[in-house]
């Protein structure tokens, strides 16, 4: 059994939060991949390394005196190798950061550092390797990743260490350039590195256990969903719940490797496991998740005899692609469709937007809808089952939300309701309360 272990920065926030993690990966002889994120906020209102990384170095690009940051930055580690009581001198690395600030080294590689440095900290207590992240995570010459690459020299390396630590977020270009991935990035390294070792599972541990069945701002105290298929899970972020990088799903899925949400502070807890499959729900649960957004607006059009046109919808499609606007969803009805778009994709050009549906399209009737929110309720089971959708529709009924749109992924395992934005937390209570 190999697992790939990722630790979040709230994780390594200080040096009681690494014995947790110490504890953590101890306990288990499989856990012997680490990615750690760099030190993130020990209370609310604390600066993550990461942060004071990109503010310092914008000192030393604007040549200004960066010597106060990295002063601060130097003793969140030290904070952290005094309290572990390790025998470990930063004072090279920190050296060698300081020449490249003053050498403007790029934000990039000054970002990496979080990681790079903590990276050094998890391997000394560890007793375990240091794979530097740049020599196996590359990204070719115009700075894209190289998903190919990555693969062969991660699995090569790997191949030759029982255990190591690889630091995540970044990664190298072949002539030795740091690039790092968007925020939040550790979550992509680990997951490229499960994928290299074939891992049995990719442990993603942070500080919640686990994806939550509706947004707790909404709902108090919210179940944990135990497991979500990567479908799934798609279908909820897309919708605005997040926990994990985007990036990250990707590399397992096609490995069909299973990713396991985990709580640092409560190591416990079952967590939530991500997983190609769908696993038997028997007569359990029909609803995974709810998630929604607001701010959405429908443009409804109206054409006598609209069904026999031909091209319609094309040309529909044709102004919102002018117009470099998305569009999340097309109802119709038989002279009848509407688009569902965000308000910050149409960017304050709605009237313009009309202006050309009634030039190009000559419709009967045009209406717009703004202030719509959209709701997803999501859950693979929901295709074999009766009822769902009426449990669904008469919660809402009995909450007295209005609902303005109903749609159906073709892939069944999702029903999305369009409400306007005053019922949103209404209907998603009411909704989760029904399926409860
Ligand atoms: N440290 C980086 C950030 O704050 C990457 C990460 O934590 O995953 O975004």
């Amino acid at each position: 059994m190999k697992k790939v272990v990722k630790f979040g920065g709230s994780s390594l926030a200080n040096a009681e939060q690494f014995q947790k993690v110490g504890d953590i990966i101890r306990s288990e002889e499989s856990r012997r991949y680490v990615v750690p994120s760099a030190p993130g906020k020990r209370y609310a209102g604390d600066t993550k390394v990461t942060d004071l990384l990109y503010a310092c170095y914008n000192k030393a690009e604007a040549e200004q005196d960066f010597s106060s940051i990295l002063t601060e930055i130097k003793e969140r580690y030290y904070e952290i190798i005094r309290g572990l009581k390790l025998d470990l001198s930063l004072e090279e690395e920190f050296k060698k950061i300081e020449a490249d600030f003053a050498a403007h080294a790029g934000t990039e590689y000054a970002a990496s550092r979080g990681e790079f440095l903590n990276g050094k900290v998890m391997a000394a207590y560890l007793g375990y390797e240091f794979v530097d992240a740049a020599e196996v995570i590359r990204f070719d010459k115009n700075g894209n990743f190289d998903a190919e690459k990555t693969d062969k020299l991660l699995s090569k390396r790997l191949q030759k260490c029982e255990r190591a630590v690889i630091p995540g977020f970044y990664g190298g270009k072949e002539d030795g350039t740091v690039k790092t991935f968007s925020r939040g990035g550790s979550d992509v390294t680990g997951s490229l590195v499960a994928k290299a070792i074939h891992a049995d599972v990719y442990e993603n541990w942070t500080d919640v256990s686990g994806f939550l069945v509706t947004d707790p701002r909404i709902v108090d105290d919210p179940a944990v969903i135990e497991t979500i298929t990567y479908r799934e899970l798609r279908e909820l972020s897309y919708m605005g719940a997040s926990v994990l990088h985007e990036d990250a799903i990707y590399p397992v899925r096609v490995a069909n490797i299973p990713i396991n949400i985990r709580n640092t502070n409560f190591p416990q807890d079952y967590g939530t496991m991500i997983t190609a499959e769908p696993e038997d729900m028997g007569d359990g649960d029909v609803i995974t998740g709810i998630a929604g957004k607001k701010d959405f607006t429908v443009i409804a059009l109206y054409k006598h005899m609209m069904s026999t046109e031909r091209g319609f919808v094309r040309r529909i499609l044709a102004i919102l692609e002018d117009f470099d606007c998305n569009f999340e969803h097309i109802p119709s009805g038989i002279d009848t469709v509407s688009v569902v778009i965000s308000n910050s994709s149409i960017k304050g050009r709605l009237d313009e937007m009309v202006d050309a549906f009634r030039k190009q399209l000559e419709p009967d009737g045009i209406e717009c809808f703004e202030n719509m929110a959209l709701i997803a309720t999501v859950g693979h089971g929901m295709n074999r089952r009766k009822g769902v959708s009426a449990k669904l529709f008469g919660a809402l009924a009995d909450a007295n939300v209005n609902l303005r749109m109903i749609e159906q992924g073709s892939s069944e395992i999702n029903i999305i309701v369009g409400v306007e934005n005053k019922d949103f937390e209404t209907a998603i209570r009411a909704i989760y309360n029904a399926f409860a």
